[in-house]
């Protein structure tokens, strides 16, 4: 699909060369490209939903350039779109002719700070760059993604994103203390403070959570650290059905001391997709069941307490048939092996075939029913579909991942597709659910802001984007209906 059937601007923004060369200036002859090849993997998502287009890519290296960058833009009434690893699974990062402002040169690891818990950063940092440098200082930065060797803490920040550990420690929105942002008028809001309590009018950092680059540009953030977990038991488990998955997250939170870190469920299709993809991904269980799960326990004292803890939880599990098989891995490489199927499922996904998806977000006790329910109804809409549903049920996230039926091309699998994402995001809606749990709005959904949100909802969404933005030109297209 092109980003114009997705609803965005349909012609391009006009851009004086003045303004280009200006910008060239503001950042030196390093910082900016307009070069088709070095483009081209900035254009086009990795989900293969659009391709996009811009006449220059300038890439400021601190807050100063950014801000420069942004006055020379609003000045010439010249649309921005700000980018971090282009790994947004909702096309929020590719222009459509704006100038696209890329953070990946700020990647400074401001300081760090053992005592407060605290590493303060450019935007542009790489998040498994941050996760290694708490570890080299003892402590751990928990946000954990698929995509976390390419991903930017400004894009983690963008998005509120989730991943593998929210039950324990929270997506980004509970990681971040401070923020510091280039507002849309040029000015730069220094809100870097590293304070866990500060009762000091309007939390303003939030509204740039999540706010996936509509109302400012990141540039730094001063994120939460942890005692680094010593201790980490994975298991890889076999549910009685679907409904036991909620039984056993029960159990464990309670059985661990709430040091449950993930609770990831998959489906049988799950493993045989990431088995027929990957060679290196082993089934962990002799036998075929229909529902499975990883677990991870981690903790902080090194007393061999973490595993046995596991294994008396699961085997009280498997006593009251919640579970019917159970393996917790030996070794590092066990486990890298456990969570290797899981990872292997997200990125092979799309070669099963025309791939549509549903990133959503129910009350956590009732993701079966969703389920069930979801299930029923796609194959209602189109008979034959194959539902892949997966994800964080710690914290009520499912991933509803549709593949056409075997023996149906792709273009008229994908040409339902707004019919099937009617019947589940209507679904999801009747428990108070939601359409986008950690992936965000970007292009893709913000046609459907204004079926699953309320008028006053999206009446205060735009009143603080033209507050803050009130000629529109930061990512525009983008979030808003
Ligand atoms: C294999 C894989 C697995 C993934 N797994 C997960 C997962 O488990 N959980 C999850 O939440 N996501 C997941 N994602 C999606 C993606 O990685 C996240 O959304 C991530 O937070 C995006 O970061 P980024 O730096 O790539 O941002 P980009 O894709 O570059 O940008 C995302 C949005 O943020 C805006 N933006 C980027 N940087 C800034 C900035 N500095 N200031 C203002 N706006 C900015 C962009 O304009 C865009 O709207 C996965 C992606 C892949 C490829």
């Amino acid at each position: 699909m092109t980003l114009a059937e997705f609803g965005a601007p349909t012609s391009p923004p006009e851009v004086p060369s003045e303004l280009i060369s200006e910008l060239r200036t503001i950042v030196g002859d390093r910082g900016w490209t307009s070069d088709p090849a070095d483009l081209e993997p900035q254009l086009r998502d990795w989900v293969g939903y659009a391709r996009g287009a811009t006449p220059i890519m300038v890439m400021p290296k601190n807050a100063s350039e950014v801000a420069a960058v942004v006055k020379a833009c609003v000045a010439a009434g010249v649309p921005i779109v700000p980018q971090g690893g282009n790994t947004g699974s909702v096309a929020g990062a590719i222009p459509q002719g704006e100038i696209l402002v890329s953070l990946r040169r700020m990647n400074r690891i401001r300081d760090i700070d053992a005592a407060d818990y605290t590493v303060t950063v450019d935007a542009g940092v790489v998040l498994a760059e941050v996760q290694a440098a708490a570890n080299e200082v003892d402590r751990f930065f928990p946000l954990s993604i698929g995509s976390e060797g390419s991903c930017t803490i400004g894009g983690n920040v963008s998005t509120n994103a989730g991943g593998t550990a929210v039950l324990r420690y929270g997506n980004m929105r509970d990681l971040v203390l401070g923020l510091e942002v280039v507002l849309p008028d040029g000015r730069v809001w220094d809100g870097l403070r590293r304070l866990r309590k500060d009762n000091t009018g309007y939390a303003l950092k939030h509204l740039f959570m999540g706010a996936e680059g509509t109302l400012g540009i990141v540039t730094g953030a001063v994120l939460r650290l942890f005692p680094k977990p010593v201790e980490v038991a994975t298991a890889f488990v076999a549910l009685r059905d679907l409904d036991a998955s909620i039984e056993l997250l029960s159990l464990l939170r309670v059985a661990t001391g709430d040091a449950l870190s993930s609770l990831e469920v998959m489906p049988r299709i799950g493993i045989e997709i990431a088995r027929e993809f990957d060679p290196e991904v082993v089934d962990p269980l002799s036998e075929r069941h229909d529902w499975y799960a990883i677990v991870e326990v981690s903790g902080t004292k090194a007393d061999g307490q973490t595993e046995s803890t596991l294994e008396v939880a699961l085997g009280e599990a498997v006593e009251r048939g919640i579970l019917v098989d159970a393996t917790i891995a030996a070794s590092t490489m066990q486990a890298k092996s456990i969570w290797r199927i899981r990872k292997s499922l997200v990125l092979n996904l799309p070669k099963v075939g025309a791939e549509v998806k549903h990133d959503v977000a129910v009350p956590v006790s009732k993701q079966p029913e969703f389920i069930r329910r979801a299930t029923a109804a796609v194959e209602e809409t189109v008979p034959g579909t194959r539902a892949v549903a997966y994800g964080h049920f710690g914290d009520g996230n499912v991933h509803f991942n549709l593949c056409a039926p075997l023996g149906m091309d792709a273009s008229t699998f994908t040409a339902r597709a707004a019919d099937l994402h009617r019947a589940v995001y209507d679904i999801a809606a009747e428990y108070g659910g939601s359409f986008a749990a950690e992936h965000g709005i970007g292009i893709v959904k913000r046609s459907e802001m204004k079926r699953y949100r309320s008028p006053v909802e999206i009446d205060l969404m735009r009143q603080f984007k033209a507050l803050l933005d009130p000629d529109g030109l930061f990512n525009p297209g983008k979030v808003l209906p």
